[in-house]
């Protein structure tokens, strides 16, 4: 049988897995086509705007030892920090003021009594000084059921938990194979997550040791049958203090892994019409526009880094992490010239919802 050409895939209704490898495969006009088809999608059906999410990382702190991050709790060479209550409140005040709609809360993973209680005091503290305006998503790992419940009536109302890789085998060769650090359980928490209410994002590395394309495009289908209204997915970038390091010479050059993960959100754009999909910064850590030519083709969600100035050198997941010397204000000023270069619109005081969230419900045609 004659090899379908990528116009004829890019023109089908849905992709199978070996579409996708094929789109993942694409170079110079094919990839043009590619990427134009999801711009226009992107186009009809949210726009040229882009919503802003302050993130916020609270604290470095983490009892996991994922083998890829900088921030696992093996790591002796970094300096832990807990930001103060007082600290985060201000710093999501900042977002209040200057009208950012949402906050990201994120963090290493601790599983207590005392972290849930604090988590849900502090989402109280935040809705009130916001008189319930600002929209919170939280990023702070696996919990129990009850722990998600307990913040979701507190007011936290998206959750972002990346599956790092659907295939199992990968998973596992980037984690270290203890109950800690289970594959069902992540999957588990994100089905209890979408069941409890929240808006449901996750997301993966590309460019890992070990991956294929072929992994890739299993996480593409993944995405679109777990039915999630959010996706933060961004390069694999390596950091010396991790186990991962060892196969440093083993990885795709990172201007292909920047490539790729494009290819990806490009993908997902047009497998998802109107879910939020984030413009990684850890884009930014390979191509100094990475995130604006992500929105370009795909994504409209970003996330500033409101974190207060003197922690932000410790909470390094990768290496050239951008941005580690800035206030919160240049990152503002910085992202709103830089967007306006990608001819993008930055909607300021509005949470910016994922539509496909609100249509999961039947609250939008
Ligand atoms: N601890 C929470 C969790 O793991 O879900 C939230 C914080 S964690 C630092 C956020 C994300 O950082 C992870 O889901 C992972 O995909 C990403 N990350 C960690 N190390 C990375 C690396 N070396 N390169 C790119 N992304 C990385
Ligand atoms: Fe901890 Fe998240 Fe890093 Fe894993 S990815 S070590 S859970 S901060």
């Amino acid at each position: 049988m004659k090899e379908k050409t990528i116009s004829e895939i890019l023109a089908q209704d849905d992709y199978s897995k070996s579409d996708l490898v094929r789109l993942l495969q694409t170079d110079s006009e094919e990839k043009k086509l590619l990427f134009r088809k999801s711009s226009e999608i992107k186009l009809q059906n949210i726009g040229n705007k882009v919503w802003f999410r302050g993130l916020i990382e609270f604290s470095n702190v983490c009892s996991k030892d994922c083998l890829y991050c900088g921030i696992r709790k093996g790591n002796k060479n970094i300096e832990r920090y807990t930001l103060s209550d007082d600290e985060i409140l201000v710093a999501a005040k900042f977002a209040y003021d200057n009208r950012y709609g949402s906050i990201a809360l994120q963090s290493g993973e601790l599983e207590s009594r005392s972290v849930t209680n604090r988590i849900e005091n502090l989402l109280y503290k935040i809705k009130e000084l916001s008189n319930g305006e600002l929209g919170i998503t939280l990023s702070v790992g696996e919990q129990e059921p009850e722990v998600y419940k307990r913040w979701f009536d507190a007011g936290a109302h998206r959750y972002l938990l990346r599956i790092e890789s659907t295939n199992k085998d990968l998973y596992s060769r980037i984690h270290p194979n203890n109950n800690r650090h289970d594959f069902q359980r992540r999957l588990d928490c994100l089905k209890n997550l979408q069941d409890i209410g929240y808006q449901t994002g996750t997301g993966v590395m590309i460019g890992l040791p070990f991956q294929t394309l072929d992994d890739l495009a299993g996480d593409l289908l993944f995405m679109r049958d777990f039915n999630i209204d959010m996706c933060g997915m961004g390069p694999y970038i390596e950091h010396a203090d991790t186990p991962l390091i060892e196969y440093a010479d083993k990885l795709l050059p990172t201007a292909e892994r920047f490539d790729l993960t494009l290819k990806m959100i490009a993908l997902l754009r047009i497998m998802m019409k109107d879910i939020n999909i984030v413009a990684a910064t850890a884009l930014q850590a390979i191509d100094s526009i990475g995130r604006e030519k992500a929105i370009k083709i795909g994504a409209n969600i970003v996330m500033p880094n409101i974190t207060p100035g003197k922690y932000r050198n410790s909470y390094k997941l990768y290496e050239n992490k951008p941005c580690t010397d800035d206030t919160a204000e240049d990152c503002q000023n910085c992202l709103d010239a830089r967007l306006s270069l990608a001819d993008a619109e930055v909607v300021y005081g509005e949470w910016g919802d994922s539509r496909h969230f609100d249509r999961r419900r039947g609250l939008r045609d």
